[in-house]
């Protein structure tokens, strides 16, 4: 195995360096303005052309430009900028350290390692056009509400496919589950709690739909989906009552449902909403609603049978030795791209990610380059 590029290394080490930790999940996270002009920077001494996109509160967006010989079709490109934040971590969270064969730290692997990789197959490239205009786009919030990917599909540019970075071990992945996220609330009647029998206890009352719910998993377990398995439902949280002696007049809980490709966020919530509509005319009669919007970060539906995903396979087999379609649980900016055929597929591995002492391997990352590149030469 030969040592990989020297300037694809030393990239991915500065992008290591910028802590671009996600201002939504951590107070003291940078976000994603100092990786974006560094972007810039870099596009700009190699000759691409790129621009700014601002999203939301100074984190924007970074979109390079490379003109293909057919300017009909677009091809897009996309890996995230932010990170999760950093937990117990050994040493220096943000070295870009080298040892024994691994660029270690946060967002090494998820997934500045994909975004750099995209960036050297486009600064590569020489003399050589894409066949379809890649637009590379480094992408802000992937680990939050995904706004960055949102303002893609805002924009109206039509891509006829995209390629997804993140880290695959260059497996190529056609699916990937979704989720939909919203709370449920019970509505109880307080009353001194020495005559509980004048009251309504909403804590009971959530207590049968929650069993209810945990049977309606059950029945999800059984949906299975070839390449990303089945549903599932996970009652995650739960507040309820406001002291000792009151019969509770309110429980919440907050329900996690994780959707697979064909499956909407809306069938879901219905789902539960059948549930809750039988309890309020049951003989318990329990006040219970949904409480909307719900945070929703929809499956995309399969790639299997696209072009790209015939494309991405080959090459993929020719370079690394993979290409069969897999799936995923996790989820990636593919699901705010409706309607366009993604494929996901990066270098280190998915258990590296989010972890304390997060690293990448440096072995697939020239492969990386290579599957990237050939994409855009080939597609
Ligand atoms: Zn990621």
């Amino acid at each position: 195995m030969p040592s990989p590029d020297p300037q694809l290394v030393s990239l991915l080490q500065d992008l290591t360096r910028i802590e671009s930790v996600n201002p939504s999940l951590s107070k003291t996270g940078s976000g994603e303005r100092a990786m974006a002009l560094y972007l810039q920077k870099y596009c700009e001494e190699r000759g691409l052309a790129c621009e700014l996109q601002e999203v939301k509160d100074g984190r924007p967006n970074l979109v390079v430009l490379v003109p293909g010989t057919d300017p009909d079709r677009r091809i897009l490109f996309i890996a995230h900028t932010d990170t999760v934040p950093v937990d117990k971590w050994e040493d220096n969270p943000f070295s870009g350290d080298i040892r024994d064969g691994l660029l270690h730290g946060r967002g090494s692997c998820d997934t500045k390692g994909s975004l750099a990789a995209m960036l050297r197959a486009l600064c590569t490239l020489g003399a050589r056009k894409p066949k379809a205009t890649v637009v590379l786009v480094a992408s802000i919030d992937e680990e939050y509400r995904k706004i960055g990917a949102r303002a893609v599909a805002d924009s109206g540019v039509a891509y006829e496919a995209a390629v997804v970075g993140e880290p695959t071990s260059l497996e190529l992945v056609v699916a990937h589950k979704g989720s939909v996220r919203w709370q449920v609330e019970v509505e109880g009647i307080p009353v001194h709690s020495s005559r509980p029998h004048l009251g309504v206890n909403a804590i009971t009352g959530m207590a049968r739909i929650i069993l209810a719910l945990e049977e309606l998993n059950r029945n999800l377990s059984l949906r299975e989906n070839a390449l990303v398995g089945p549903p599932a439902l996970t009652v995650s949280l739960i507040e309820g009552g406001i002291e000792l002696t009151t019969v509770p007049p309110a429980c919440r809980i907050w329900i996690d449902r994780r959707l697979t490709p064909g499956e909407s966020p809306q069938g879901a919530i219905q789902e539960v909403e059948d549930i809750l509509k039988h309890f309020r005319e049951s003989e318990y009669k329990i006040v219970a609603r949904s409480l909307l919007p719900a945070l929703e970060d929809p499956a995309p539906l399969s790639a299997e049978g696209s072009r790209i995903a015939e494309v991405a396979s080959q090459i993929c087999k020719d370079v690394a030795g993979t290409g069969t379609f897999t799936g995923a649980p996790w989820g990636t900016d593919a699901s705010q791209l409706t309607g366009i055929p993604c494929v996901v597929i990066g270098p280190g591995s998915m258990a590296q990610a989010h972890t304390s002492n997060e690293y990448i391997t440096l072995d697939q990352l020239d492969y990386a380059v290579q599957i990237y590149q050939r994409i855009m030469l080939e597609y």
